[in-house]
């Protein structure tokens, strides 16, 4: 077993893994460290997939609870929360040895311990065993990801005051669950646990849900959650939690500041964003510079200021998205091989799994206007969409924002069942840098919810044709 390498790659999430695939198939002798002991990452382990697992089951629960009688089909439905954890720990444990595999299949050693650089070139390895292994690397790749938010003042025990991990694995539906944090992670969890019988209250410190949404979908996301039930207290800041014998007591506070009210809840999910995973690296002794907000600082070729040293997905700027990371992986990995890498952070989508799903990409009308870009907008409601209606799904809008002078698409943003799917095609046509009578004039299968698209493109030219 050697002890040198191409490319020493320290994390093994959707950024490390991926760098270590394609760096085995472009030549490269690559080994990928992870402290976990289980490969894929947060996005496997305890992010993207249990996630979706348990929304995709809680889902079904609902719907074969408050719809299929509505759809012409009795049933009753229990709840059988082991068991749907039960599949979630299945499919992460098959992805997870999924990755193991793709790692052996591309000849990345696979190493479990913890990582820090010693110098440039240097990286050492603490196994679980407390031994210690000295790698020699002609590059290495940080691809350390993120870690929870803190909320200041509250410790969160993974019981009662829960970090998604926790929420991840709830063992008992909590009556009332307090969640601190509108972004996609407490809405989607948030959702999970509404959808299992929780009620839910999301308190937000802005006066809006998902910030950085095109405001016009986020508006309407949040009237339809209203409807499903989950109530929400915005620019509302959290100041304080106390755990007394019937539950928690949470301490509320305008966000402007003023008069502190209390909230009482069973279980308290913080949710305030993700914070940038670098410490304890040996960062500093290596003399790779990080900004105000810990990210690891890079040119636009993922190159730190200490050559041979590079960083990709969570750790450095830019959405935390585990497809961001990935790309970047290539593009990092390919530049090292001496090929040209891009990542076009235009065409990155952005989905958030609740039902309906909310998914964008490219620029928000907001975007539009700060930076005095002139465009066009057509869009399209699912009412109108045959598909939707056959599948009962008919919440929600298409909408195309394109440049007014050369019909460019600037922006996609769907809300509405299978968003994530949908936005695929939005993402490409930014991608080719389509105009927006390019996907209007792309044939599009009826029926499907994908024609909600094409009639929003039509629209932009005002001749959507089927409203
Ligand atoms: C609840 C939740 C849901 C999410 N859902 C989605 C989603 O639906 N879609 C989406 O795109 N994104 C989602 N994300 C975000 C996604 O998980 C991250 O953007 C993605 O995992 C980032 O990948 P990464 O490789 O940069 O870092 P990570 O996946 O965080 O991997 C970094 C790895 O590095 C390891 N590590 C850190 N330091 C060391 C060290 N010194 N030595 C060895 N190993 C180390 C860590 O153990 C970790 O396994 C979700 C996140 C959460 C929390």
């Amino acid at each position: 077993m050697s002890d040198s390498f191409d490319v020493v790659i320290i994390g093994g999430g959707p950024g490390g893994y991926n760098a270590a695939i394609r760096a085995g198939q472009l030549g490269l002798t690559s080994a990928c460290i992870d402290k976990r002991g289980v490969f894929g990452g947060t996005c496997l382990n305890i992010g993207c997939i249990p996630s979706k697992a348990l929304l995709y089951t809680s889902e079904l629960y609902d719907k074969a609870r408050n719809d299929f009688a509505k759809l012409g089909i009795k049933a009753t439905a229990e709840l059988d929360l082991p068991g749907m954890m039960a599949h979630k720990t299945k499919v992460v444990g098959e992805l997870t040895k999924g990755v193991e595999f793709l790692l052996k299949k591309n000849k990345s050693e696979a190493i479990v311990g913890e990582a820090r650089i010693t110098a440039p070139g240097k990286v050492e390895v603490k196994g679980k065993d407390g031994t210690i292994r000295a790698l020699d690397a002609k590059n290495i790749v940080i691809a350390t990801g993120s870690d929870v938010a803190p909320l200041p003042g509250v410790v969160i025990d993974e019981e009662t005051i829960v970090s998604s991990t926790g929420a991840l694995a709830l063992k008992t539906v909590p009556k009332r669950l307090l969640v601190v944090g509108g972004g996609y992670i407490g809405l989607e969890l948030g959702s999970v646990w509404r959808r299992l019988g929780s009620e839910v209250i999301v308190v937000e410190f802005l006066d809006r849900i998902t910030p950085g949404l095109d405001g016009e979908i986020a508006k309407q996301f949040q009237r339809i959650l209203s409807r499903q039930a989950m109530k929400f207290q915005l620019s509302t800041k959290v100041v304080g939690v106390e755990k007394k014998s019937g539950g928690l007591s949470v301490a509320l506070e305008p966000a402007a500041g003023g008069a502190q009210t209390t909230l009482e809840a069973d279980v308290m999910l913080v949710s305030i964003g993700r914070i940038p995973f670098t410490a304890d690296l040996g960062l500093d002794k290596a003399g790779v510079s990080l900004d105000k907000r810990g990210r690891v600082i890079t040119d636009a070729h993922f190159k730190t200021n200490v050559p041979g040293i590079w960083a990709i997905g969570d750790c450095r700027e830019g959405a935390m998205l585990a497809h961001k990371a990935e790309d970047e992986a290539v593009a990092c990995i390919e530049t090292i091989a001496g090929r040209a890498g891009h990542v076009n952070y235009d065409a990155i989508p952005a989905v958030v799994y609740t039902a309906p799903e909310v998914a964008s990409v490219g620029k928000t009308e907001e975007e539009l206007k700060t930076a005095g870009v002139a465009y066009k907008t057509g869009k399209f409601p699912f009412t109108a969409n045959a598909r939707a209606k056959t599948i009962a799904a008919t919440e929600g809008f298409a909408k195309i924002l394109a440049d007014a002078k050369t019909d460019r698409v600037l922006g996609v943003h769907i809300l509405g069942a299978e968003a994530g799917n949908l936005i695929a095609e939005a993402a490409l046509a930014i991608e080719f840098g389509a105009s927006s009578e390019d996907i209007a004039r792309t044939s599009h299968a009826h029926p499907t919810l994908s024609e909600a698209v094409r009639q929003a493109a039509m629209g932009v030219e005002g001749w959507t044709m089927q409203m």
